[in-house]
């Protein structure tokens, strides 16, 4: 059985032992069984429980709860949505767009109140987000990332900081002006998890771990297969496996698994803070098309996350992809380039993990009555609060409740397929070799890469 600790720093600091609860080893029925122990099933679980506390819930992990993303993220509980606002306003227009937007500030909120209620300590801070401009360029960026959200009427939460003013929150070299985003926190994600999988079976849920789900069926006997028997659902199946729901033959081009991966830092010396700064343990990005994500952890270390691991033809997801040398190394480096004060630190934890990517950006929530089969899935990097959102959706669409969020965009939709080898992975490495390209480019002061436009046309089609 793999050491479960050695999955990321969260994992190993969530506060438990991650002993495997009992596999399924025979056939059962309840009424509600859903597939994936992440936050999306378990938030599922959750708000179904709430709504009918008699309710026969289980929930089916091929590892434990908190293997995938949910045990691996980078901390962000943001109420940023995977597509932009602007984007969101040309596709279903400014109130829909607008309604989205609020929707995610409220689940930010309501994270912060499930914690409460269940006592699960999860150093739950609302920072807010710092989105960098790191070089000029950067600057228009933020420039039209603010004006996206004023078009809909949401400015009183942003505020665009010069220069100087980003510097007094967080020393960091290259810093040309911010975005600040103040209905954001950051979270231990690994006590979340876990926490919220404790929270689920005292309302009654069951929990089945180290269990594969091998196929699946709907219609008039919807049910998860597994080695050990059949999970018989009669209400519903919620498939919540996200990035790796496509090792199932049935979704394998629903979505892209991307690799996301993380350093760490060894915990900065008081000193060390001091030259810093970022006292408000804001979470920090910067423009790149490759991503940065930085977190200020609560015992003082800085996490930094990138995108850039090479897309693995087929679609693998393999353990050997959470660590990939070269962009590991980048990472170290560009902690330093961020902070010169730490030359010389200590990176203590690397690690990784599939994101799942639909191929037209957006998250989709569904449930269809018909065969009784739901899913909840293609956040792309954004997905600690987007699943809670996610799961309360799911839960009124299974109940047949109305509570308003089933006329969201993400609501009674999906996305469409990626395409077939070997085209996907000519695609996908080409942009992704593009991006690095166009970023370098950018910040190197040299013009941009003359198939630039052909990057970002695929980026948004
Ligand atoms: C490195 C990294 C950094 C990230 N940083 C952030 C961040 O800072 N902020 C943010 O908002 N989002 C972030 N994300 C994204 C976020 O973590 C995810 O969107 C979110 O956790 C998705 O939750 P989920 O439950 O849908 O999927 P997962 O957490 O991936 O859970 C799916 C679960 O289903 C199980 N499963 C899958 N298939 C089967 C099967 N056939 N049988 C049984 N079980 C199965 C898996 O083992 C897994 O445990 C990050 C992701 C990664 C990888």
């Amino acid at each position: 059985m793999p050491d479960y600790g050695k999955y990321s720093f969260w994992l190993e600091t969530a506060g438990d032992q991650l002993r495997p609860r009992p596999a399924l080893f025979q056939s059962a029925e309840v009424d509600v069984a859903i597939l994936g122990g992440g936050y999306t099933g378990l938030w599922t679980a959750y708000y179904l429980l709430r709504e009918n506390p008699g309710l026969r819930v289980a929930v089916v992990e091929k590892e434990i709860v908190g293997f995938g993303a949910s045990g691996r993220n980078g901390g962000w509980c943001s109420s940023k949505f995977p597509v932009t606002p602007r984007m969101l306003e040309q596709r279903f227009g400014r109130d829909a767009a607008r309604s989205l937007m609020l929707a995610m500030n409220a689940s930010v909120d309501e994270i912060a109140r499930f914690c409460q209620d269940e006592q699960i300590d999860v150093s739950f801070h609302k920072g807010g987000i710092l989105a960098l401009a790191r070089g000029a360029y950067q600057l228009p960026l933020i420039r039209k990332a603010y004006a996206g959200y004023e078009r809909l009427g949401l400015s009183s939460q942003y505020h665009l900081m010069s220069a100087e003013e980003a510097r007094q929150r967080v020393n960091v070299t290259e810093v040309h002006g911010a975005l600040y985003a103040s209905e954001n926190a950051s979270v231990h994600p690994g006590r979340l998890v876990r926490g919220l999988a404790r929270a689920i079976e005292r309302h009654g849920a069951v929990i089945y771990e180290r269990t594969e789900v091998t196929d699946f069926a709907g219609g008039a006997a919807p049910r998860l297969l597994t080695p050990g028997g059949e999970l018989r659902a009669k209400k519903a199946l919620v498939l919540a496996g996200e990035a790796y729901l496509t090792r199932l033959s049935k979704l394998h081009r629903a979505l892209l698994p991307v690799y996301s991966l993380i350093a760490l830092t060894e915990p900065l010396t008081e000193r060390q803070w001091s030259q810093i700064g970022w006292q408000n343990r804001e979470s920090l990005a910067s423009s790149n098309y490759t991503v940065d994500y930085l977190t200020r952890t609560p015992d003082g270390r800085i996490l930094f996350g990138s995108r850039g691991a090479p897309y693995r033809f087929g679609s693998k997801i393999t353990d050997d992809q959470d660590r990939h040398a070269e962009t590991h190394a980048r990472i170290r480096r560009t902690v330093v380039e961020w902070f010169p004060m730490l030359e010389g630190i200590k990176f203590t934890h690397t690690w990784g993990g599939p994101v799942g990517m639909p191929r037209d950006w957006m998250p989709a929530v569904a449930f269809d009555p018909a065969t009784r089969i739901g899913f909840a899935r293609g956040y792309t990097g954004q997905g600690v609060s987007t699943t809670n959102l996610a799961g309360r959706v799911l839960a009124g669409l299974i109940a047949g409740r109305r509570s308003g969020l089933e006329t969201l965009p993400l609501a009674q939709r999906q996305s469409p397929d990626w395409e077939r080898e070997p085209l996907r992975w000519i695609v996908v490495r080409y942009m992704q070799d593009a991006f690095l390209r166009i970023d370098t480019a950018a910040k190197t002061g040299q013009p941009s890469p003359k198939d630039s436009f052909i990057a970002e046309f695929l980026g948004k089609h």
